[in-house]
């Protein structure tokens, strides 16, 4: 007897805000302080001592976040910085400034301590301000532009910094994929919030034995995506007036470059921020479309002769955020997804990792430095202490003054005792490690 109510598009995108929040909480909530736990280690030769890891809170932590994702993107540096022991200044983006002070009530109501988590808005003088107050770390989620800027900023005072930045991220389509799952996997991966998203599909590199039918089936899905904001609805509109010009200037680069637009390509005429959704053909690495971040609803397909060019092409960027790789046959999947440079692989699937809370998220190159969720992005937010313990066994250490005469023997003896394999072969296969990044 329930009545079913359609989803309105623009509340889309917000449900799976609040769902990656309290997913990200339960898991901090389940494993958090087994993450935060001192931790007993070895003390090496020195069986007479106790070694422990302790985490520690940093203190105070500045949060600077996006316009995109206004709840979750703020939510997840806040909630991880709060779990791990500091307190919060967060300095909201000047484009939904709302969010950032409804989140400031959402503390307060759950009984937090006004300094607990206090809210600035402002816009990037005083995210500048925040990152030159002396905070002990700084979360930023923004553009690479912003975030070299920031990065620059704490540079004065060794301030540590957390970038998530932008991504160009690329999808692999294998001969052998499933097309009908990978086209639609790439339509939704490309227009979900308009494109808006860090982990959006940007660039597509499609197997030429499938090209045509992957191309079409791609066309065929996007002219039948309902744009609009009411109920019945797919994708609302896009959210900031200049990234819809950021949008028509890559499209006008690329099609003066050669590209060929086979769907959408325009503003709707409709007063608001409508752009339709667009495939474009033709295109190369040449162009902004290419290799500069798009952020809106555009879907760029480029042919490659086979798996080698895809990774290539993938690589050929200076961003590293979250990829995909769609195939068949897994082992050629996971195979693949070793070879990508990106801090996030998705095999026959898109976006999805970041709402996996116990997977880290971050990226690599100018993607960003520093990860969020998982144990590394509650460690992220603390500061590790070494503490060791003499068990009390000795009056008095080997090495202290006087120097004994023979601790120099005792020395090599320990030595010989430890390292009788020889120091040498740990050397060699240290050098010779299979995995080592290729320089
Ligand atoms: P932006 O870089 O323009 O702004 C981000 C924040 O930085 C805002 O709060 C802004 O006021 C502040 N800011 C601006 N100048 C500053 C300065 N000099 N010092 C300190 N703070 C300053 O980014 P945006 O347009 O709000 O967000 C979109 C970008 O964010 C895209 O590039 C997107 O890919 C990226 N993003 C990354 C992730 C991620 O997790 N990796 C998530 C969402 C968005």
């Amino acid at each position: 007897g329930h009545r079913v109510v359609e989803p309105r598009p623009a509340l889309v995108p917000f449900t799976c805000e609040l769902l990656a929040t309290c997913e990200l909480m339960a898991h901090y909530s389940r494993h958090g302080e087994r993450i935060l736990a001192p931790r007993r280690v070895s003390s090496g030769s020195m069986v007479h001592k106790r070694s422990t890891i302790h985490r520690e809170p940093l203190g105070l932590v500045g949060v600077i976040s996006p316009w995109n994702y206004p709840f979750a993107l703020t939510m997840t540096p806040v909630l991880s910085a709060l779990y791990a022991g500091n307190t919060v200044v967060l300095k909201p983006s000047e484009v939904t400034p709302h969010v950032g002070l409804a989140i400031g009530r959402l503390f307060a109501e759950a009984g937090a301590h006004a300094d607990i988590v206090q809210v600035v808005t402002g816009g990037g003088g005083t995210g500048e301000a925040l990152v030159r107050s002396g905070v002990q770390k700084i979360a930023f989620t923004g553009s690479v532009r912003t975030g070299k800027r920031v990065m620059a900023a704490a540079a004065d005072s060794l301030t540590p910094v957390l970038l998530e930045l932008g991504g160009k991220d690329p999808m692999v389509v294998c001969a052998d994929a499933d097309l009908d799952r990978a086209a639609a996997g790439a339509v939704w991966g490309a227009f979900q919030n308009s494109g808006q998203t860090c982990m959006s599909v940007e660039r597509v590199y499609v197997a030429e034995d499938v090209y045509d039918v992957f191309v079409d089936k791609v066309v065929a899905r996007t002219a039948a995506i309902r744009q609009g904001s009411g109920p019945g609805h797919d994708i609302g509109s896009m959210t900031f007036p200049p990234q819809v010009e950021v949008v028509e200037r890559h499209l006008a680069d690329a099609v003066a470059k050669g590209a060929r637009i086979v769907q959408g390509g325009h503003r709707r005429p409709e007063p608001g921020l409508w752009f339709e959704p667009t495939v474009v053909l033709d295109v190369d690495h040449g162009m902004d479309l290419m290799r500069d971040e798009t952020f809106g609803p555009v879907l760029p397909i480029m042919k490659v002769a086979d798996d080698n060019e895809a990774v290539r092409l993938a690589n050929d960027s200076p961003y590293g955020l979250n990829s995909s790789v769609w195939t068949t046959d897994l082992d050629r999947g996971r195979r693949l997804a070793e070879r990508i440079e990106a801090g996030n692989v998705c095999v026959n699937d898109c976006i999805v990792s970041y709402a996996v809370p116990a997977l880290p998220f971050g990226g690599v190159k100018e993607s960003g430095i520093g990860r969020v969720h998982g144990a590394e992005g509650l460690l992220e937010f603390t500061q590790t202490k070494s503490v060791l313990e003499d068990r009390g066994w000795l009056r008095h250490e080997a090495w202290w003054f006087p120097l004994p005469r023979p601790l120099a023997g005792m020395a090599t003896a320990v030595l010989r005792l430890r390292y009788r394999s020889g120091a040498g072969n740990k050397l060699r296969a240290l050098v010779s490690r299979p995995g080592r990044a290729r320089g």
